[in-house]
């Protein structure tokens, strides 16, 4: 397995429950972190269509944290290799500005979210960077092309004026 800072190569860290996560020149799979549920998607078009971060206040509670990390397919173009039956939806359109039904499908397990999708974007699902099981593929492939609700951006996100350690502060 090659190193972390040759991003060309496949980086895949111990970080779920299967650690079966792959990736290829033109296929890599994104995985729960129990590992019940794995999905594959392609990592170039006409599948893969943009990935963005999102700061808005809806990301910050679907994910528990400050900001979202999103990447869009193609339905056509996804696959679940397991655990579609160990997905759970919540939908609702109350914060969507547009009113648009956002649904969104979460590991049954772990609560993991693996997708969201939309009355208003048909026919496409928007996957989350951080279930990506090649962590160097968010910095080349899936690499986000914009920032979007930059006006809810928290100002320490990034670790700016934060104390910084290489591994655990806390031991
Ligand atoms: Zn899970
Ligand atoms: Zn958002």
């Amino acid at each position: 397995m090659a190193a972390a800072s040759d991003k060309s190569k496949p980086y895949i860290p111990l970080s779920s429950g299967a650690n079966d996560g792959w990736s290829s020149d033109e296929e890599a799979t994104a995985t729960c972190f129990c590992g019940a549920v794995q999905l594959k998607f392609p990592t170039q078009g006409p599948g893969l269509i943009d990935a963005f971060i999102c700061n808005c206040a809806d990301c910050h509670k679907i994910t528990a944290s400050m900001f979202a990390s999103n990447f869009v397919v193609t339905d056509t173009h996804l696959t679940h290799l397991r655990g579609k039956e160990n997905l759970s939806t919540y939908s609702q359109s109350h914060t969507i500005a547009s009113g648009n039904v956002m649904t969104n499908s979460f590991c049954k397990t772990c609560g993991t979210l693996m997708y969201r999708t939309g009355s208003g974007l048909p026919g496409m699902s928007v996957l989350r960077l951080g279930t990506v099981d090649d962590f160097n593929l968010v910095e080349t492939k899936l690499k986000p092309r914009v920032e979007q609700f930059v006006k809810d951006r928290v100002a320490w996100v990034g670790g700016k004026g934060l104390e910084q350690t290489e591994g655990s502060y806390y031991g």
